[in-house]
């Protein structure tokens, strides 16, 4: 057993003042058990706990981190930032600099608002959306999850999925009933919500790739269907690339499905309104985004009659940040991603067939999660994901963990490489697979 007193002392201290002890609630060990790893340093693939063990990490910051933990060129950039001042409350030039790289990288988008957390970006898309239509209601989809904010809680993904848990107290009826949700990759019932309720949806939000209940990606067909039918009854849609954007490929998972990458097709014109990014955006400090086409977009304050604001938006360390990484985010860096999900999907998965332990693999672009469980068919809905054997995720989790490899502490949350992911990192994880799945095994 590799020891953690130090970490254990500070989970103690912690919870006599924080919630639980964290202030994230996916970052706590509650579906797995044990102590925490309180982590004081991280560089490249590895991160380092209070005390003194070296893990290669997989949970990259929970996505942000796509070039590895301190790259040079970002600190470097934070801390040059940081150097002119923390931030004015007016516009410094870098804010354009990153809107004209996520225009430049998804085509779609005309219009950028920075904001500081993914939540706010959805919170505001939805806004927007309500304000663009007139309309009161929002579709979304069982098991996807899009921040925090009241009316986007119910049948949530992310941390809400690790605790089975169905919404959030707090949320008031009349709130929920503004939000209707359906089952993911059923064209069927998306339709029978626009037959019914059609005049009164304002929008359809989805993740590009539902990546917070495991990773499940919308089947061929489902994007274009979502989109077909929304436009038909006047409703838009908003795609969420918080999690995807800039990381299932250089345009986000939107990038692949429209480059053909997924194998569908979409005829020209059929395109998201909205979309929304976070994590890699800010590359690793608080910062997220919405873009879409401008007539929409111009709806927002100062011009137009949608509000959003942030004093702490477009802060000049994290737009640097975030610059820094996409302009580091290159075609090579790509290669190395999608190498490294891979090599280590494919190791994973022969290591659980070798133990004799039922498993998918869900994968969208450089994205994955392994998918405990004997599944006749391929996943493809919440209900299914919900029947992960978590068990077996949590003892998988510990063996990887005893030998070195902080997976994330959940059996529904997505396995991030990042580009500082190199043969030495993949080889150290490898050496570990065969004990982790002999224990899934057992479990
Ligand atoms: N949308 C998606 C798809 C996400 O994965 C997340 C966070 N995991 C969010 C929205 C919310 O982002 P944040 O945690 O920055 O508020």
């Amino acid at each position: 057993m590799s020891a953690t007193p130090q970490s254990a002392a500070l989970a103690t201290r912690a919870a006599n003042v924080i919630p639980g002890g964290v202030n994230s609630p996916v970052r706590a060990y509650g579906a797995v058990g044990g102590t925490p790893r309180f982590v004081t340093s991280g560089s490249g693939a590895l991160v380092t706990d209070v005390d003194g063990n070296e893990y290669v990490d997989l949970v990259a910051s929970w996505g942000p981190a796509l070039l590895g933990h301190a790259h040079p060129a970002v600190v470097e950039a934070v801390q040059a930032a940081a150097a002119r001042g923390l931030g004015f409350g007016a516009s410094v030039p870098e804010e354009a600099e990153l809107a004209e790289e996520i225009v430049r990288r998804v085509q779609l988008v005309e219009r950028v608002r920075l904001v500081s957390t993914g939540t706010e970006a959805t919170m505001t898309a939805i806004r927007l959306a309500r304000g663009a239509t007139g309309r009161p209601l929002i579709v979304k989809f069982a098991g996807h999850y899009h921040g925090h904010s009241d009316g986007l809680l119910a049948e949530a993904g992310s941390g809400l999925a690790t605790l089975a848990l169905p919404g959030s107290a707090g949320v008031t009826a009349e709130t929920a009933a503004q939000t209707l949700v359906l089952p993911y990759n059923d064209l069927p019932a998306l339709e029978a919500a626009f037959a019914e309720h059609g005049a009164r949806i304002a929008g359809v939000i989805a993740e590009a790739a539902a990546c917070n209940m495991g990773v499940l990606p919308p089947e061929p067909g489902f994007t274009r269907g979502m989109i077909e039918l929304a436009h038909r009854h006047g409703a838009l849609v908003i795609l969420d690339e918080v999690l995807t954007g800039f990381r299932a490929g250089p345009s986000g998972y939107w990038g692949l499905q429209s480059a053909g990458s997924t194998g569908e097709e979409l005829p020209a014109g059929v395109a998201p309104d909205l979309v929304t990014f976070g994590k890699v955006v800010g590359g690793g400090l608080p910062l997220a985004a919405l873009g879409g086409r401008r007539d929409l977009m111009e709806l927002l304050a100062p011009l137009g009659p949608v509000y959003q604001a942030g004093t702490l938006s477009g802060n000049p360390l994290a737009v640097a940040a975030g610059l820094t990484t996409l302009r580091h985010a290159d075609a090579a860096a790509y290669a190395r991603l999608a190498g490294a999900a891979d090599t280590l999907a494919l190791a994973v998965s022969e290591a659980l067939t070798a133990a004799g332990v039922a498993h998918r693999i869900g994968r969208a672009g450089t994205l994955f999660s392994v998918v405990f469980g004997d599944f006749a068919e391929a996943p493809r809905s919440y209900a299914d994901m919900q029947r992960q054997e978590v068990l077996r995720h949590r003892a998988f989790f510990h063996a990887m963990l005893e030998g070195g490899v902080n997976l994330p502490p959940s059996a529904f949350e997505a396995w991030f490489v990042t580009a500082a992911h190199d043969d030495a990192a993949l080889e150290r994880i490898a050496a570990v697979l065969p004990a982790a799945a002999a224990a899934a095994a057992r479990a």
